[in-house]
């Protein structure tokens, strides 16, 4: 059986059947309710949501001889006629390939004649925005004085290339990019009467992957039932679509925690081989945030080895965007695995550097981009003024915090318990306590080094890191082959 329709074959056919743009199905059943309807409207929003399904459904509705609660009956001659694609009434243009002046002259020329056997003259104009600057000119001039039995609609994905004399004729409907959950119920929907055994999973990933266009959801899924048998897997899913093993990517991150750097190297060899290594970054990337996410919230779902939660909170952010700093290396490396591992290394040196740190807490001090911080920290105005007269640096879980003499007593204890608060969130260390002395040096305080401190956390953590004990270590155990890429031994 060819599934190569079914897109096509599932497109909506009533505005009920539409999915996920009820905001603009209610403003267009108002809009028929009025006797002149609108002669201009525009459809836009990201590919494959529905926007020219969308305007035929209008269409039908517009010219349905029984129009029942705004709906087209699907059954009368117009409908069918536009269901089938042979109303005469009814033109569809594709602009992207009928672009040109005389192209748009001709189309304009068939205007003044009166509808053959419908209410309304309907012409549709996908991807209107390609039409050149002549034809928008000579288009506008027809939708000044549009006669009263022709209706234009007009859709794009780009309604910032229209030109604003067209726009403000328009009716303008932005259409949303669909919810995982729609396109998820949408395809349960579909898969059942198409008689296709699936799993919830599986569903997932198909939507997640689709981005948001129930087109792409059809098309993906289209693609893996030809090669499932209508048996609808999450293992043949990833498979297809390259996404990542689950289970391993949760195994690095376990193994990242457990600070095992043979078997962390083991279970990425077993991946790489399948998927490509920036569907491998986003997957890891995608597991920390769930697990920050289930540390913080007692409310989110956990999908995921509760292990995993066991994790140091500020190692999670820092990995996070250590991730973040190196998946844009991955495109133009001629080893985009080598910038996998080595990020991974980065990770777990920082993760073993956090731990002895927390441990020991001797004598560490965190390099601070102070008014950076200050600001982040979102104090009352005074209190932020105050600070900028400051040196802080965090010593284990001591915030110390260096001022001139005569502004302690200015702090106050409201204040600084508040900046205690705030600190203990921001570095995830419950027991931070905020510390003041009064050894100043003015030649460092923020407003002093502000400009100074351009650099990006990130590099800074990155060097860092590079430069710590623990990473050094780990490069030596390791094989030779990881050995190659750094480029600091
Ligand atoms: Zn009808």
């Amino acid at each position: 059986m060819s599934y190569l329709v079914l897109a096509r074959k599932w497109r909506p056919k009533t505005f009920t059947e539409v999915v996920g743009q009820d905001h603009i199905v209610q403003a267009l059943k108002n809009s028929l309710k009025n006797d002149m309807p609108h002669q201009a409207f525009l459809f836009t929003g990201t590919r494959g949501v529905g926007k020219t399904s969308l305007a035929r459904i209008l269409t039908k509705a517009l010219n349905c001889e029984h129009l029942k609660d705004g709906e087209p009956c699907n059954e009368c001659d117009s409908c069918l006629s536009i269901n089938n694609g042979s109303s005469i009434d009814f033109q569809e243009i594709d602009a992207a390939s009928r672009r040109g002046i005389s192209e748009t002259k001709e189309l304009l020329e068939t205007i003044p004649y009166l509808p053959s056997s419908s209410k309304f003259k309907v012409y549709l104009i996908d991807e209107v925005h390609m039409l050149t600057k002549e034809s928008f000119n000579s288009l506008l001039k027809t939708l000044e004085e549009p006669p009263p039995h022709v209706i234009f609609m007009f859709a794009t994905t780009e309604a910032s290339q229209i030109p604003a004399t067209i726009l403000s004729r328009c009716l303008q409907l932005n259409l949303n990019s669909v919810s995982t959950e729609d396109l998820m119920a949408q395809l349960a929907n579909i898969f059942s009467k198409e008689k296709v055994k699936y799993e919830e999973s599986a569903l997932q990933l198909i939507s997640e992957a689709a981005n948001g266009s129930i087109r792409d959801a059809l098309t993906i899924s289209e693609k893996i039932i030809s090669f499932t048998e209508k048996d609808i897997r999450q293992a043949s899913v990833r498979e297809i679509l390259g996404i990542p093993d689950n289970e391993i990517i949760q195994e690095i991150l376990i193994n990242l925690k457990n600070n095992d750097s043979k078997k962390l190297f083991e279970a990425l060899d077993n991946i790489t081989k399948d998927s490509p290594i920036k569907n491998i970054f986003l997957e890891i990337m995608e597991l920390i945030k769930n697990i920050s996410l289930g540390q913080f919230s007692q409310n989110k779902k956990i999908d995921f080895n509760k292990e995993l939660l066991e994790l140091e909170p500020r190692s999670l952010q820092i990995f996070y965007q250590l991730c973040l700093a190196n998946l844009e290396y991955i495109e133009e490396s001629p080893d985009p695995k080598g910038v996998l591992e080595m990020t991974l290394l980065k990770m777990l040196a920082f993760d073993l550097e956090e731990k002895k740190n927390l441990t020991t807490n001797q004598n560490h001090t965190v390099n601070l981009n102070w008014p950076e911080l200050i600001n982040k920290l979102n104090l009352n105005k005074v209190f932020t003024q105050h600070l900028m007269h400051t040196n802080a640096i965090l010593n284990g879980r001591d915030f110390l915090i260096s001022l001139p003499n005569e502004r302690e007593e200015m702090i106050g204890e409201e204040n600084r318990s508040n900046l205690e608060a705030k600190l203990r969130d921001y570095f995830s260390i419950h027991d931070l306590k905020v510390k003041f002395n009064s050894d100043y040096d003015d030649s460092t305080s923020p407003s002093k080094i502000n400009e100074e401190n351009k650099k990006k956390e990130s590099e800074i953590i990155e060097s860092r890191i590079s430069e710590s004990d623990s990473y050094k270590k780990i490069v030596n155990e390791l094989n030779p082959e990881i050995k190659k890429f750094d480029t600091n031994s």
